[in-house]
């Protein structure tokens, strides 16, 4: 059934690096969204789409802006109960808070709140897509998607793998991250809106052995995305570079 939505729209037209900014994005003081099934059929000023639906329902937001659902392009939902913790240098914060926190989502129960508690914040936020880290552990991975599922969201992600420098509770093998990404990715990829994410965390906490046995899945599942961490402190790539001195630099541990 066709329905209207009334408040200010904002659109995007074009890429804002080809053309003037203001060429770019489109606004209506006054605008509505025609939906059916589902799905956006017409964005414009108010009086042109209701004359071009006469007589579909109208749901009248005042000056209530709609948009565009925000996409998250990195997240780690794990974390979502240590937000805001002290600031320390990204090894140390790692170490101290992100770890033990990582550690407890082999608790499918645990799991679950928290992609509960993530999905639900960030939907109040006008986040509509994400994609995110999870932990080692599948349960992670299963609450992530089951969460996103149940909600109707656009979600990506996968198992994040680690073999070395990490707590022993929070390792896995480069076998063992190979075949729980394989089954992780064979059982939810492409399921309704859902999307799998080949996830070694970064250079530091995978062996060669493990990038290699990830970068073998990538070779066998090329429509899947890979994501990853690069560059991101100073004492990081210095640690990057000591422990991959065959690189020429830190993307090239990732590109071998
Ligand atoms: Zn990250």
């Amino acid at each position: 059934m066709m329905r209207i939505l009334l408040g200010q729209t904002l659109t995007f037209t074009a890429d804002p690096f080809k053309v003037p900014v203001n060429e770019a994005v489109r606004h209506e003081a006054r605008g509505a969204v025609a939906i059916e099934a589902g799905r956006i059929v017409a964005v414009g000023p108010a009086d042109d789409i209701r004359a071009a639906y006469p007589g579909a329902p109208v749901t009248d937001h005042g000056a209530a802006l709609l948009s565009p659902g925000f996409v998250d392009a990195h997240a780690h939902y794990p974390q979502t109960a240590i937000i805001a913790s002290w600031g320390k240098r990204l090894i140390d914060w790692l170490g101290s808070y992100t770890f033990p926190e990582e550690a407890r989502f082999g608790d499918a129960a645990h799991a679950n709140e928290i992609a509960a508690r993530y999905f639900d914040l960030t939907l109040a936020s006008g986040t509509t897509t994400a994609v995110s880290f999870t932990t080692i552990h599948p349960e992670s991975v299963e609450a992530y998607f089951a969460q996103a599922q149940r909600r109707g969201l656009r979600a990506l992600a996968g198992k994040t793998c680690m073999d070395t420098n990490a707590p022993g509770d929070l390792s896995d093998t480069a076998q063992s991250a190979y075949d729980d990404s394989k089954r992780l990715l064979e059982r939810w990829h492409g399921v309704g809106r859902l999307s799998y994410v080949i996830t070694p965390r970064f250079a530091p906490t995978s062996s060669r052995e493990q990038l290699a046995a990830l970068g073998g899945l990538w070779g066998e599942h090329p429509e899947v995305l890979m994501q990853t961490h690069l560059s991101e402190q100073h004492e990081e790539i210095e640690w990057v570079a000591e422990l991959f001195p065959e690189a020429k630099d830190y993307l090239d541990v990732y590109d071998a």
